[in-house]
């Protein structure tokens, strides 16, 4: 019998290098060192509360998921298309006036003018149908670069697109190259951020699903690797047709990228003021970027009654009380009273992706060493990177035997 591809790493990575090899046929065994599936892409479960791990959100325009995914058993639910902006004590809006006509009004009464609502309409209208390979192609400079270039003024960056972006990017400098900007806001262009009814578990759990259950080994970290077999921690030497390296990039301290970090805090409470999914800027905060209301997304992220804020920093040092002084800031002495349920420190979120890192060309593949690697870190930072990276190690080696 042909020996099989050992994949090391149960992330969306080496999730979808297993299912892209399952289609070939092609026999594979499945390592995951953790006791579940998905890596940095995950959720607990506590007191009632369904708690993602880091805020984190699924663009439903991405174009690899759709092939991995049955999108309608997620039971996505979008976000509302923009943005409420705390400033000054009070809430602003940033609404997509095509998505949301009734908020047309305070949108032109929010933190950008006219102009940059002109400028931020065109650029929508421009990346809508802008693909992939298009928007790694696109000149390489920062993300805050690009921005500048396009006339956007002091205020919309610092009230919108610091907080707006850092979030998705998890670094608040906007250093990120442009390529990775064009390639999320053409999704966010043509479609919405979601979650699923779940919570993020729900998208590994469904891939890994439909894998052969004698081929999926979880609680089984793997302590070497090499182009023909790996070795367990608990011991064996295992031989395979093929090694492909699916762990995440900072396993190996030598080749890891610089990590953008985040820290997510999680409370219950009564009373929310503000109505609606809206992600929730904080520009004028010094702990908080962004929050949200998952329970007016999902009412069974909470228990009956409650709502669930997340709350999201960019700077991973940050404690609970100072969280609680800038909530208090924002909403007064009741947000005292919420009830911290979890706060989530990941420091290796996300590879930074500065000028220099992204092009239409892959990563993914062989290395010198004769193992396959592939990860988010090869292709863009994101659960759509993360599955295209998958199939391409898959591609790799089904070509390499072609
Ligand atoms: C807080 C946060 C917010 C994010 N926000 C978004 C977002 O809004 N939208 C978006 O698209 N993406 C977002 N992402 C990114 C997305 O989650 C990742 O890009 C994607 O999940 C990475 O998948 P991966 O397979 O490349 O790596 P990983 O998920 O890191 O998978 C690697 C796997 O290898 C396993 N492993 C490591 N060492 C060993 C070993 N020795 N033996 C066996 N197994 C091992 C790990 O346990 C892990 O399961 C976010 C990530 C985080 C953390």
């Amino acid at each position: 019998m042909n020996k099989p591809v050992l994949i090391v790493g149960g992330g969306l990575s080496g999730l979808a290098c297993a299912v892209s090899l399952q289609k070939a046929g092609k026999p594979f065994a499945l390592f995951e060192s953790s006791n579940r599936w998905g890596g940095r892409a995950g959720s607990d479960r506590k007191d009632g509360f369904i708690l993602d791990r880091g805020f984190q959100v699924f663009l439903d325009a991405y174009p690899t998921a759709a092939e991995f995914l049955d999108l309608d058993a997620l039971n996505l639910k979008p976000f509302c298309s923009g943005a409420l902006v705390a400033r000054s004590g009070r809430f602003q809006t940033v609404a997509d006036p095509f998505r949301h006509p009734k908020h047309l009004r305070d949108t032109l009464k929010g933190p950008l003018s006219p102009a940059d609502l002109l400028r931020l309409g065109r650029l929508t209208f421009r990346l809508k149908g802008m693909t992939r390979e298009k928007a790694l192609s696109v000149q390489d400079e920062s993300a805050l670069e690009f921005l500048k270039s396009r006339g956007f003024s002091h205020q919309a960056v610092e009230s919108f697109w610091r907080p707006f972006l850092g979030g998705i990017f998890l670094e608040p400098d906007l250093a990120t190259s442009s390529r990775m900007f064009h390639f999320v806001f053409s999704l966010f262009a043509r479609g919405r951020a979601t979650l699923p009814r779940e919570g993020m578990q729900a998208i590994p759990d469904q891939i890994a699903g439909n894998l052969p259950i004698d081929a999926l080994k979880l609680n089984t970290p793997v302590t070497e690797l090499q182009a023909q077999g790996i070795r367990l921690a608990s011991g064996p030497w295992i031989e395979g047709e093929h090694v492909v390296d699916a762990r995440d990039p900072w396993t190996s301290p030598d080749e890891a990228p610089d990590a953008c970090g985040t820290v997510c805090f999680y409370f219950a409470c009564d009373h929310v003021p503000w109505t609606g999914p809206w992600l929730v800027l904080c520009p004028e905060q010094e702990h908080i970027n962004t929050l949200t209301d998952l329970s007016q997304l999902h009412a069974q992220w909470a228990p009956p009654g409650k709502h669930l804020l997340s709350v999201s920093c960019l700077n991973t040092g940050v404690g609970e009380q100072e969280v609680l002084s800038d909530l208090s800031e924002l909403f007064g002495d009741q947000a005292r009273k919420w009830k911290p349920i979890a706060r989530m420190e990941i420091p290796n979120a996300l590879p930074a992706q500065p000028p220099g890192h992204l092009s239409a060309v892959s990563k993914t593949g062989f290395q010198a060493n004769g193992i396959i690697r592939c990860g988010d870190f090869l292709e863009t930072a994101s659960i759509d990177g993360a599955l295209l990276s998958g199939k391409r190690a898959a591609e790799a080696l089904l070509h390499h035997h072609a």
